[in-house]
């Protein structure tokens, strides 16, 4: 343990900020497995990725080897607008449950689109307009992508069309004219803009979108296009290799003080803030430095990792995309309309997939009345009211450290507490009205759509 006096924040000077990112592939004993073609089922070439992602990205992507990637000056200089974030150790929090664990967590909140999505918005926004292109597509669930997106293209002066999840635009006005002031477009989906919107919304009348379904449309409408690609904010290898600023930071923070985490818990939908969380202590972990557990917590109303099997699917409703490997619950899988603590995605990254195949990475389900429990008990100690999707994360720090209370360990657990909830609060008025359920899908129910998972050998 350590003798030097751990302070309330643990911030690092500018000049500590991490150069390069940390590519955790490059660690791997067995790799991610490679994006397939879904129409050939080999994998995805650099020259077929073109006509969706910028060229960079497209690197970035593929390159299961290169430790480290050099963070671009203007990148780094946008980041300097709200990092290094700090790590925040949770005495208040540790001092509420009288457990004998310490407490930290990693704030990801401190900037406008309120979340960690604009660590990675910056960088693919960058390595667009640096292709010289007019502007990017994506999709958004809860917002907070499309809102990074918006914000990092304001920044660059690049046009930006969001598709958003219908339940999200319509449950959440604010997001949607928060990318507006920063010049973003708009459009609910499943929309009548796209051919594969107004196919959906033929089959599915009334439904209230998914990810998958919103991700069809910007993918659709930056491949016909000229000068536009598209920019996913989670699930890809690039995106976590830009979250792993998050990791390295957390790293040097830690050794500032010596400490050692024993356990490293992160929320999962798309798998990005966890991948970055623990890229730096799961190299450490696969080369014997490190013997910490680390956890990804995920809804038990979408529960990919617990309940998923490990398989190719499409990323998208439309099949459009590229089938990539990871624990999905299947392409059109769309989580009860009860569900409000986001982490949505019906699948999971490839990357993290194999690390939790090779026994790496533990997987925890939680439900959500739980979870906006547990949000309500650390906003009222710590002060700072959490992102339902980080709530997940809150939740399993705070069981575990109850369980260090029975064994009286003095365990030292970092948890990603990645966003704030200032645009969730229709959730939690539900949560406090009493009119939140917790929907588990039946395994009848996953096996249906387990069974409708492309055959790919
Ligand atoms: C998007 C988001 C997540 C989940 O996405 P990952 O790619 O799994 O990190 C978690 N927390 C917040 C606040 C988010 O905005």
């Amino acid at each position: 343990m350590s003798s030097k006096e751990i302070p309330y924040k643990i911030y690092l000077t500018e000049s500590e900020m991490p150069e390069s990112w940390y590519n955790v592939r490059s660690a791997m004993k067995t790799k991610p497995a490679p994006l397939l073609n879904p129409g050939t089922h080999e994998p995805m070439k650099a020259e077929e990725l073109a006509p969706v992602f910028c060229e960079e990205l497209i690197a970035q992507e593929l390159d299961n080897d290169t430790e480290y990637f050099p963070i671009p000056e203007e990148v780094r200089n946008f980041y300097k607008m709200y990092r290094p974030s700090p790590l925040v150790r949770a005495y208040c929090l540790e001092e509420a449950l009288d457990t004998p664990a310490h407490i930290y967590y990693k704030f990801e909140g401190n900037n406008t689109s309120g979340s960690h999505k604009l660590n990675s918005a910056i960088a693919q926004a960058y390595y667009a307009k640096k292709q010289g292109l007019k502007g990017v597509t994506t999709e958004t669930g809860a917002g907070q992508w499309g809102t990074a997106l918006s914000m990092a293209c304001g920044y660059l002066g690049l046009d930006c069309k969001v598709y958003m999840v219908k339940v999200s635009y319509e449950q959440k006005p604010f997001r949607r004219e928060v990318m507006r002031t920063y010049g973003a477009n708009v459009t609910p989906s499943p929309s009548e803009t796209t051919a594969i919107g107004r196919k959906i919304l033929a089959d599915h009348p009334g439904t209230t979108g998914s990810l998958g379904c919103a991700i069809s449309e910007a993918v659709e409408v930056a491949t016909s296009t000229e000068g536009y690609r598209y920019v996913l904010g989670s699930v890809l290898n690039q995106v976590l290799l830009h979250q792993s600023i998050i990791g390295l930071e957390t790293e040097a923070a830690l050794k500032k003080y010596d400490i050692v985490p024993d356990m490293i818990i992160g929320c999962a939908g798309g798998g990005s803030n966890l991948g970055g969380l623990i890229a730096p202590f799961m190299r450490d972990k696969i080369q014997g430095k490190l013997d910490a557990r680390i956890i990804a917590v995920e809804p038990a109303s979408c529960p990919s990792f617990t309940r998923g099997v490990y398989a190719y699917d499409f990323c998208d409703t439309g099949m459009v995309c590229p089938l990539a490997k990871m624990y999905p619950l299947g392409s059109d899988f769309i989580p009860s309309a009860n569900h409000a603590g986001g982490l949505r995605y019906h699948g999971m990254s490839s990357t993290l997939s194999q690390l939790y195949d090779d026994g790496l990475m533990e997987a925890v389900a939680v439900e959500q009345t739980a979870v906006f429990e547990a949000a309500e008990r650390f906003a009222r100690v710590e002060g700072i009211l959490p992102a339902p999707e980080s709530s997940h994360a809150i939740k399993v720090a705070i069981d575990e450290a109850l369980k260090c209370k029975e064994t009286g360990e003095a365990k030292n657990i970092v948890f990603g507490l990645t966003g704030t909830g200032y645009f969730d609060l229709v959730a939690y008025q539900k949560f406090h009205d009493g009119e939140m359920n917790d929907y588990i899908p039946t395994d009848d129910e996953l096996k249906a759509y387990a069974a409708k998972l492309p055959k790919v050998d």
